[in-house]
């Protein structure tokens, strides 16, 4: 019912000219895999170039950030409108954001509100610190992440195409080489993720809407991930700055 995605968030890795190197080596391999909608997150500075390369094949590209006005005076940022003739996606509230760059549940929220109203679809990145685990409030946590950065939204009638994808990522996991377990992870998003989404949005939407996990995945521990009822794809920090290793991520994804 719910196509897998999964897509590749490069963080702040290479250059221009590393770009292309990257993405003429990844284009090849992710074409020849149907199925699965895949996508790559490079920083701002690659987006020119990479949206030329990746004109005519099936691979979707995102940014990693976006502010929520669409101009104006605001030195260094990069609005909605500009990325909606680069892109389609944007990830929302990154881990690394919301610890190093002050992103909050409020933030999050007016850049949905903004990504959507010009037709981005975001992946809005949720989960819990390794204090936060240990002191087993998890489930609050990623409960009120959801309904605070999504609150207020209007998703539109389309329930199967839904605009909108959630990553878990719990930070304990992200760049650690310690994922979380594929049935731990999988429990959240059903019992937690998706109780939130109903909440808002209704039940049926709550089922259209695309989750991932996010947090050391690799071509080693992929498949588990996606083999889990809830889980439908996967949001690749590391794995996906090299070729081989992310091709085979979304080669697992395949149902
Ligand atoms: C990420 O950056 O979102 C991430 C999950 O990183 P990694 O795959 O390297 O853990």
């Amino acid at each position: 019912m719910r196509t897998p995605f999964v897509a590749g968030n490069w963080k702040m890795y290479k250059t221009v000219a590393e770009a292309r190197h990257l993405i003429s080596e990844l284009v090849p391999g992710l074409q020849s895999i149907a199925g699965v909608q895949k996508v790559i997150c490079p920083p701002f500075t690659d987006l020119l170039a990479a949206a030329a390369l990746l004109e005519g094949t099936d691979i979707g590209l995102g940014a990693q950030n976006l502010f929520w006005e669409p101009s104006g005076a605001y030195t260094g940022e990069i609005s909605p409108l500009m990325l909606a003739e680069l892109c389609q996606y944007v990830i929302i509230g990154h881990s690394e954001r919301r610890q190093y760059f002050g992103e909050t549940d409020e933030t999050v929220n007016r850049k949905v509100q903004a990504a959507l109203s010009h037709g981005l679809t975001p992946i809005v990145c949720v989960g819990e610190t390794l204090e936060e685990y240990e002191a087993n409030v998890t489930a609050d946590v990623v409960s009120r992440q959801i309904h605070e950065g999504l609150a207020g939204l209007s998703l539109g009638e389309d329930q199967v195409n839904m605009p909108l994808i959630i990553a878990y990522e719990p930070v304990w996991a992200i760049g650690t080489g310690r994922a979380a377990t594929a049935d731990g992870a999988n429990a959240v998003v059903a019992d937690i993720i998706r109780t939130a989404l109903a909440d808002l949005f209704g039940d049926e939407a709550a089922q259209a809407i695309r989750v991932l996990y996010g947090g050391s995945v690799k071509p080693e521990n992929a498949r588990e991930f996606f083999q889990q009822p809830d889980i439908d794809g996967a949001l690749v920090g590391g794995a996906s700055l090299k070729a081989d290793q992310f091709i085979a991520i979304v080669q697992a994804a395949v149902p």
